[in-house]
């Protein structure tokens, strides 16, 4: 079994280290602590095409590889997690356009998006309802060439900056079940902004709280053209976003593990280095073997991707594992740092901060480990 990157995503891995340590490494601690909006960060990020890792290349995009995907939600979150937020609702969205999108949406969005001259995301969570998509209350009703959308979406990554947002539907609330009459519309303008959520971590990027109080928007902009295909056209964007989570997750629990074992070298106690103490060469140990299990698991789960298998039990698996890792290491790192890792002024305060969401975003790792379960024991997936 081979895990080594091909040279072409070694040396794209190359170019985005390069990226992260000059233009985010040195402005993280001071943006992060404002919750400033990396304005200068994004327009680099459109230079290098990143808004264009899903697109295809006909549209201008890179149309990357999976593993060339991950690798760009892994290095950026070792700088900076919610930098990483931004590409992640915005690729999903493209992917989605690009795989369910009618002709006339792809050749209107995709080289748009692709460049970043327009921004997207993704609204499915409701203030009642997220885990629950069958049970969202948003509706659209078709008004003669437009649907008029009533409803609220809530914690929307990238409200600010998308048009179109795909927003998640109930064109036909009677259906039975629920999924048959739900629907994605691509929606340019008419939503109100109504607050920004203030969050643990995740700064930088916004999570906001929007309404559609009778929303036009034309018929034109029903994704892919027909009713009732919304839910699933959203559970096949989020497998691609499980790879992004697990991903980002893997960068935060590297940049814990690099700063232990940076920090283990430096403090002296006992006149020793603390990497010399046996209690902090296990924690070393610990977070060396979850981050790289963690790593293969990601980079497997990419690998099945490219391979053109459906992935919902390995991103599944690979975004549980990562985000739990992350979460593990984080705490471990802080451990390390003693009273310092409680500081502000200390990167490992940060990284503490981010890791929970991954156990949340793109589905909670209960429903990760739902869909495993039912992979297997539906018989679909093996292991073993
Ligand atoms: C910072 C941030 C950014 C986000 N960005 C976006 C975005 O851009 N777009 C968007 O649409 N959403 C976004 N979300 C929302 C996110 O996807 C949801 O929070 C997530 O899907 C969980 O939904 P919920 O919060 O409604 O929790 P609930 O669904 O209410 O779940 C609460 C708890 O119950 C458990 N649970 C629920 N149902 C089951 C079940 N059947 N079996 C077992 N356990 C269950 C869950 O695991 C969880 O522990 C974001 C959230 C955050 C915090």
């Amino acid at each position: 079994m081979d895990f080594e990157l091909t040279d072409e995503q070694r040396l794209f891995r190359d170019t985005l280290r390069a990226f992260v340590d000059r233009e985010i490494r040195p402005v993280v601690q001071e943006w992060e602590a404002a919750d400033r909006y990396p304005t200068e960060i994004v327009e680099t990020m459109k230079g290098l095409g990143l808004f264009g890792l899903t697109v295809p290349e006909e549209y201008g995009g890179l149309g990357a590889d999976m593993v060339s995907f991950a690798l760009v939600f892994e290095e950026i979150s070792k700088g900076w997690m919610g930098i990483a937020g931004i590409l992640g609702s915005h690729s999903l969205s493209c992917w989605m356009i690009a795989r369910h999108g009618t002709a006339e949406q792809k050749a209107c969005f995709l080289p748009d998006l692709a460049a970043g001259r327009r921004r997207t995301g993704i609204g499915l969570t409701e203030p009642g309802a997220g885990t629950d998509l069958q049970g969202i209350a948003a509706t659209a009703r078709r008004d003669g060439d437009h649907y008029v959308i009533d409803g609220r979406k809530t914690w929307i990554t990238n409200a600010r900056h998308a048009s179109p947002l795909p927003v998640l539907v109930k064109t036909d609330p009677s259906a039975s079940p629920a999924h048959r009459g739900m629907s994605v519309l691509l929606v340019e303008d008419g939503f109100e902004v109504l607050r920004d959520l203030p969050k643990l971590g995740y700064k930088g990027t916004e999570s906001c709280e929007i309404v559609f109080d009778g929303a036009c928007v034309p018929a034109a902009n029903l994704l892919g053209g027909v009713e009732g295909r919304g839910m699933q056209q959203v559970l096949s964007g989020l497998e691609t976003g499980r790879i992004n989570v697990a991903a980002r997750s893997l960068g935060i629990a590297q940049a814990a593990y690099d700063e232990a074992l940076r920090y283990a070298a430096r403090r002296e106690a006992f006149g020793r280095p603390i990497q010399d103490f046996q209690a902090i060469q296990l924690k070393i140990a610990d977070m060396a073997i979850k981050v790289q299990a963690a790593r293969l698991l990601v980079y497997w789960a990419a690998s099945r991707a490219d391979a053109g298998d459906r992935v919902d039990m390995q991103a599944g698996m690979a975004k549980t594992f990562a985000s739990e890792a992350a979460i593990e290491c984080a705490l471990t790192s802080m451990q390390v740092h003693g009273g310092y890792g409680y500081s502000k002024e200390f990167t490992v305060e940060r990284l503490y901060r981010d890791a929970p969401l991954m156990s949340i975003g793109e589905g909670t790792n209960d429903i990760m480990r739902t869909v495993i379960a039912k992979a297997l024991t539906s018989g679909k997936e093996t292991v073993g």
